[in-house]
């Protein structure tokens, strides 16, 4: 497997390429600026598939560009297109243009996920497992053979994601933290939506946001 991150946009956000038998998907294409599609063309590369981990802009602007582009699906977590699609969102956070694009992109291109469904690409297998707490319902993705887990903006090294958005929620994201992801092999690598890398027992290990203080506190 090849892995390469490449950061877009003014928030930085890790887009991964991930590369294996000749596939090539996309995770969190977020630039809103073509930048992914221009690096894709320059490589002349294709991918294969987009992955978007959940509903904030930073995440997926260029995802129904790409996906287009290239006429390939877009997997996103079910719930979290429920609710980017609800009144109560377009009353929030969401701009009405924005998410009209989005939504006409899933319609044409969307695979919509759940909690533990297998999403395969050749030899390579990704679990979703879906969080709250950061957005209403985003997903990271557990890749048990290659030991690596693409976080979204849940967990980050030495944090988690911000919890002050709509329908964020610092409980709900900390407990499904320790829930979920936790229980990993402690030897597999966290790609994080933005920063550096990590592992999942270095963050058990050192992420102030995961003691048991804090969990006491809740
Ligand atoms: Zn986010």
């Amino acid at each position: 497997m090849k892995l390469q991150v490449i950061p877009v946009g003014i928030y930085q956000t890790n887009c991964y390429l991930i590369e294996e038998e000749g596939l090539c998907i996309a995770v969190d294409p977020g630039d809103g600026d073509g930048a992914i599609l221009r690096y894709l063309e320059k490589k002349e590369k294709r991918v294969n598939a987009v992955i978007v981990t959940h509903g904030h802009m930073d995440h997926f602007a260029d995802a129904a560009e790409l996906a287009g582009h290239f006429q390939t699906p877009i997997y996103f977590p079910k719930e979290e297109c429920a609710y980017l699609s609800s009144a109560e969102a377009r009353r929030g956070p969401y701009d009405e243009r924005i998410v009209h694009i989005f939504e006409k992109a899933l319609a044409q291109r969307g695979v919509l996920t759940e909690e533990g469904e297998e999403i395969r690409f050749g030899s390579l297998c990704f679990r979703v497992i879906v969080l709250s707490g950061h957005s209403k319902a985003g997903m990271c993705l557990y890749e048990a053979s290659q030991k690596i887990l693409l976080a979204g903006d849940q967990l980050f090294a030495g944090s988690i994601g911000r919890t002050d958005l709509y329908r964020g929620s610092g409980t709900d994201l900390v407990c499904g933290i320790r829930q979920k992801l936790l229980c990993l092999p402690e030897d597999t690598v966290v790609l994080p939506g933005h920063g550096p890398h990590t592992t999942i027992g270095e963050e058990k290990r050192s992420n102030p946001f995961l003691s048991e203080e804090v969990l006491w506190n809740l």
